[in-house]
Parts: C-alpha cells; structure tokens; sequence
C-alpha cells in the first residue's frame, strides 16, 4: 500500500482553512488525525492533489463548559476527549464511550471531528451523541450553522457539509440530575458491529423523557420511536416496557447486511443491546453506580 503524492497545506485559522478548500476545490481534502483519510488514500479509494491540514486551527480545539451546555472542539482527540475533566463531571458516559473506540494508537491521533465527518455507519460517536440530543456546528470562519447531530449523516459516507464547511464543535447538554444515559455496543471484527445509546430522565419514579438511538446497523444511527413506549411507565412496569420498546426498536429496523453480519442477526444483536442500553439508563438515572 502506497500513498499517492500530494501538497500538505497547514492554515492556522479557520476562515484560511475553509478558503484554501474553496480555492483548490474537488483536488483538495481537510485532514487531522488522518487514521481514516489515508487509509482510504492508501488502499486507492479515494485520491486528492492538496490535504488541508487542520492540526494548526485553533477554533477546533478546547473543551468549555457555559451553564448546562459542554462544547467541545472538532480537532480534539478521542484521547484528549477522555481525559477532560469538565466532561468527566458533567457528562460521564463520554468517557467510557472513547474508551471503547479503536484502540489507544488510533484514538490519540484520531479526533472527534474526524469519525463524525467520515461518517462511517460503524461509529460510536455517531450514536452516542445522536441520543445525547448533541449540535454540531459547522462553519467557514465567516458564517456558521446548527445542525442536530441526527440530521447531519445522509447515509454511510455522507453528510450535509458544503464544500470548504467545517464541522467546528460539537455541543452536548450537561446531564441533569435524574437523568441517567448508556452507550452498548458490540465489536466482531474492528468496528462496532451494533452501538446503542439510550438517555433517560426518571421524575418520582416514573419516566418522563427518553430518547433511543441505534447505531452501526445501518447508513447512519437511527433514532427509535418506539422508546415512546417507556415515556409515563412506573418503576414496577420498567422491565416490561424496556422488552417490549426492545423488540419493537429490532422489528422497526432494516439493517444492512455487511462484513459485521447479516441483516437478521443484527435484528437480534439491535433487540439485546437496546434492553441493555435501556436497563443501564435508568439504573444510570435512579443513581445506581456502575
Ligand atoms: C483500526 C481502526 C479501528 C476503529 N475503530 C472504531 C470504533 O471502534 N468505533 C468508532 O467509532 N470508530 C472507530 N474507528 C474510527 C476512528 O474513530 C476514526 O478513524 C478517527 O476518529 C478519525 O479521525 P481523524 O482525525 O484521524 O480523521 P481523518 O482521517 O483526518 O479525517 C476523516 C474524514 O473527516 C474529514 N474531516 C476531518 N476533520 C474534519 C472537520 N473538522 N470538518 C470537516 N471534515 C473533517 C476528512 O476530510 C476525512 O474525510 C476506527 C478506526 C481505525 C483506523
């Protein structure tokens, strides 16, 4: 496997970045971690004259917290990511999360920013933050837009970014008290064969929001409606409602079939990870530590 020549460009700002692509158009490529990039590069899938390096781009780094909102930059590493105190305290699955992406190599040179962009359908980012109700912000460095992280895959591979448009942040509601999230998942081969995340709020023992997303089956991650079916359900009903929000979320899904499996063995791996992802929600939301 042998990389094809090309021009790495380095800007230090994001309007710089966003014009250098503009610029060189269809020739041109952003980079940063490059674990996904070059690979596509090396096995000849895809091919550019000019990558953008984005490593020197000082609006895709840091970690913020402003009132009940984290924001994180494009450009930090899963590593990086893991390790962020203000996203340990107000958002405690994150952490777990990364640590299950790839391995520690990839992981310390591979950036948030990146797995979203690629937007491979094996992606735990993808789901997590899909039910963690998170906003991407995309932007040029002279104008920006918001975009639910569920509306920004158009299938495997594809997003809504615009040529020279950057994914800039990501932003995560802090985790309320009461409020208990999981992320599942299950790897055959390197990727996530499925990803499954759950975010459940529990008010006097009852639930009284939920939100379920599926991920790694298909295109890009799925949000369930049948989680509509724990909304309102009393602890002494919870186990009941999450089977039946469980088989209806397998049976409401057409999964792809791939190299991680086939479409009816993903249906069955969709029904297991949704009860679990469900269980540890709401023993996440009642306080229970794992
Ligand atoms: C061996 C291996 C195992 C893996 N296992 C997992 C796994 O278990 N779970 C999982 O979720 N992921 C997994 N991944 C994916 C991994 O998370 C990504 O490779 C990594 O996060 C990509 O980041 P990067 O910075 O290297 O992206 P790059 O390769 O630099 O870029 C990837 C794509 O995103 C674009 N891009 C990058 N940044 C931006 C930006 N800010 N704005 C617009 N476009 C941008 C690039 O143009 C390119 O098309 C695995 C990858 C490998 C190689």
């Amino acid at each position: 496997m042998k990389l094809p020549p090309f021009e790495v460009h380095r800007p230090s700002s994001l309007h710089d970045a966003s014009r250098l692509l503009r610029d060189l158009g269809g020739d041109a490529v952003p980079i940063n971690g490059g674990t996904e990039l070059l690979l596509a590069m090396k096995l000849g899938l895809a091919q550019y004259e000019h990558l953008v390096d984005l490593k020197r781009v000082s609006e895709l780094r840091g970690v913020r917290r402003a009132d009940s909102v984290v924001s994180f930059g494009a450009g930090m590493t899963h590593r990086e990511l893991e390790g962020s105190p203000v996203i340990a305290e107000a958002l405690a699955e994150v952490p777990r999360m990364l640590a299950e992406v790839a391995n520690v190599r990839v992981r310390s040179v591979g950036t948030i920013g990146g797995n979203l962009c690629f937007a491979d359908p094996h992606s735990d980012p993808a789901t997590f933050l899909s039910a963690a109700e998170a906003t991407l912000v995309l932007g040029d460095g002279s104008t920006s837009r918001r975009v639910p992280v569920d509306q920004f895959f158009l299938g495997a591979y594809e997003t809504v970014l615009e040529p020279g448009e950057l994914l800039v942040e990501v932003t995560v509601p802090a985790v309320p008290l009461g409020t208990g999230t999981a992320h599942v998942r299950m790897k055959v081969h390197e990727r996530p064969a499925v990803t499954v995340a759950a975010k459940v709020t529990v008010e006097r023992d009852t639930v009284v929001r939920a939100r379920l997303a599926v991920g790694s089956v298909c295109g890009a991650p799925v949000l369930a409606e049948a989680i509509d079916k724990l909304i309102g359900a009393s602890r002494d009903t919870w186990s009941e409602r999450v089977r039946e929000v469980a088989a209806m979320s397998a049976a409401g899904i057409t999964p792809v079939a791939d190299a991680e499996g086939s479409s009816r063995y993903k249906q069955a791996l969709v029904e297991v990870f949704v009860r679990r992802a469900l269980d540890a929600a709401l023993a996440d939301a009642s306080g229970v530590t794992r």
